[in-house]
């Protein structure tokens, strides 16, 4: 590395004081609240974020409290967040913390590293922001500045590449003030060096930027080659009797893990042994209606179709009936339910 550490960390530092975020509502607080504005923040903006942590606190003001939950309390507070596992994690490393740490949360490396959903850029950013303690940290907005600032090769999936952006970010850290480090390189991430046209005119970092004087910005960080995002489709089925519908709680991994939805069958062939299986009768869909949502996951894409089936009574049996509710539709609003599949039940709400 030829930029000397002591001025970078200086530089950013600097720059933080005079222009960084200081008002965010995790900022200060304990250590508890850092780590659960840490999680949400993961693959999410601050402003999405805010209003979801200032709900969660309310119902959640302790470690104890979340993790003398149930999972399904939790998964409903984190509704319309996404990427649910966070919140099966959280909820399973609070019970640790309550049961192995006294309910206080750990201070060493080892012991928050070894938490369900705590990854090495999280232990780090938890233990430098509640503690003060010097570790890097290597989230999306920091890798984008080192890779730009040193023109790092390669894309993050590559080994090779992750340790040499672990190397800069462990080198550039500095002894003192790592909090207000490691906030700043993700306030510049945030808010000037932009994934598309970073804002290089207003940066600290330019006089010391690679990618800058070269003018190089846009090959920084290094694409993974695409491919095609495979398609998918599903057929869900809504079934109601009078004001209840019928829903399915999802298997714990996998997408929307945990939460509440709606049966699923591949194609319209498939819904009588499913409704013979899982109710033990058989009714044919009102209608159907196809593709009703599309939805975009990181690794395909999904075509929703629905149909509708309204039955007279309620089927006597419900096989299954842990992962199988007949639920008030004024009841939905307590269960956590994917954005799609609440936007989709929504209709019958009005
Ligand atoms: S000078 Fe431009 S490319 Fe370099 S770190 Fe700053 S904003 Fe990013």
């Amino acid at each position: 590395m030829d930029t000397d550490a002591a001025s970078f960390a200086r530089t950013v530092i600097d720059w933080y004081r005079r222009y960084g975020r200081h008002d965010l509502p995790w900022q200060g607080q304990d250590a508890y609240r850092v780590w659960l504005s840490e999680i949400m923040l993961q693959q999410t903006q601050v402003n999405t974020v805010i209003p979801y942590y200032r709900n969660f606190v309310k119902r959640f003001p302790s470690i104890k409290q979340l993790a003398d939950a149930s999972i399904d309390e939790v998964l409903q507070h984190w509704q319309g967040l996404g990427y649910y596992a966070r919140a099966r994690n959280l909820h399973r490393a609070a019970n640790i913390i309550r049961d192995r740490h006294k309910g206080r949360f750990p201070q060493t490396f080892e012991a928050v590293a070894a938490l369900p959903g705590i990854g090495r850029s999280t232990a780090g950013a938890i233990l430098s922001f509640a503690f003060g303690q010097r570790w890097p940290i290597l989230d999306g907005n920091v890798k984008r500045v080192l890779a730009r600032c040193f023109r790092v090769p390669g894309w993050y999936g590559q080994s090779e590449t992750m340790k040499q952006l672990w190397y800069l970010a462990e080198s550039v850290t500095p002894e003192k003030d790592a909090a207000d480090f490691n906030q700043a390189m993700m306030d510049i991430g945030s808010m000037v060096c932009l994934k598309s046209k970073p804002k290089c005119e207003a940066c600290p970092l330019r006089q010391l930027c690679s990618s800058y004087r070269h003018h190089s910005q846009a090959e920084y960080p290094q694409k993974k080659p695409s491919r095609a995002r495979p398609h998918k489709t599903t057929l869900m089925l809504l079934h109601r009797c009078g004001e209840q519908v019928l829903l399915w709680r999802r298997p714990p991994s996998g997408i929307w893990g945990g939460l509440w939805s709606l049966p699923e069958v591949d194609d319209e062939p498939a819904i009588p042994l499913w409704q013979q299986s899982f109710l033990s009768t058989s009714q044919a869909p009102r209608n159907i209606q196809d593709n009703v949502i599309h939805h975009q996951f990181t690794h395909y894409s999904l075509d929703i179709s629905l149909a509708i089936i309204e039955l007279e009574d309620l089927p006597k049996k419900l096989s299954d009936a842990d992962n199988y509710a007949w639920v008030e539709i004024a009841d939905l609003v307590n269960h956590g339910l994917p954005t799609p599949v609440r936007k989709l039940l929504s209709s019958l709400q009005e």
